[in-house]
């Protein structure tokens, strides 16, 4: 064998290799190892609560302030991928901040406008799940949407709209609402070993955007301090926008502050 010959074979080998290197997803990588690590953490427990308090889900802001939290959900269903402009137009002439929960499948659906919220420094962007589905580990189902039926199903439902989120804003939601607010109590443990904490809330303020403009307003009226207060961004024909404006010149008046769920933590 001739030294030209012999560099070739022994190039060749090593360009493939190179080329190889350069064609592997390093984060697709690491994210799929993060998978295994908590699939393998916590397949085989057994569930004992089932709801929208269980052990572990934040309902409150840690503090006694005259402080309350308004959170919208944008979620996912039949005629409910909308965009409620009014609601979200009035928090910004106002400068009312609010915490957003977006599901995954909103997002694709509006991506324009979810640039447009993620890029408003009043806005702050959570997790509503890949596919709203509710945080179940054994297929539980409520008002018969299908949950989640395995820890690496809910590790997707989680973690993979995260990761949506992140590639668009550069910013990685701290909290995370299951689709239709109902879980388990395994996947609040799995959505803090992924970091996130997991939030609810103590005010029903819109009832899955059902409530008239009366009931919202009262609803937001009877907040006691520290509230966190569910509502819904996806229904513009609904009067939820109408109760939360004629809602909240009075909280102001009362002394009422309006604040992101970052600003005191929860608990
Ligand atoms: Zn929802």
């Amino acid at each position: 064998m001739n030294l030209y010959t012999y560099q070739t074979k022994l190039t060749m080998p090593i360009l493939l290799f190179v080329f190889f290197l350069g064609n592997i997803d390093w984060g697709q990588c690491q994210e799929s190892l993060a998978k295994e690590r908590i699939i393998s953490a916590f397949t085989g427990r057994v569930p004992q609560e089932w709801g929208e308090s269980v052990g572990g889900i934040k309902t409150r802001l840690n503090t006694d302030q005259k402080v309350l939290a308004l959170t919208f959900d944008a979620c996912v269903g039949p005629r409910s991928l909308s965009y409620d402009a009014k609601l979200i137009q009035y928090l910004e002439a106002e400068k009312i901040p609010a915490t957003l929960f977006i599901s995954g499948r909103w997002v694709d659906a509006n991506p324009e406008i979810f640039k447009k919220l993620s890029g408003n420094p009043l806005l702050e962007i959570e997790n509503h799940g890949l596919n709203h589905k509710p945080c179940s580990t054994i297929g539980r189902s409520v008002y018969g949407i299908k949950g989640t039926k395995s820890v690496g199903e809910i590790y997707d439902e989680i973690e993979l709209n995260a990761l949506k989120i992140l590639n668009l804003t550069d910013r990685k939601p701290k909290y995370y609402r299951p689709g239709t607010a109902y879980s388990d109590e395994i996947c609040v443990e799995i959505a803090n070993a992924l970091g996130v904490e997991v939030v609810n809330f103590s005010v029903r303020g819109d009832a899955g955007a059902t409530y008239s403009k009366k009931q919202v307003k009262e609803a937001l009226w009877n907040a006691p301090p520290s509230s966190i207060i569910l509502m819904h961004m996806n229904h513009p024909e609904s009067e939820t926008a109408e109760g939360v404006i004629e809602a909240i010149p009075e909280l102001k008046k009362r002394g009422f502050r309006f604040v992101k769920l970052s600003e005191y933590g929860l608990r």
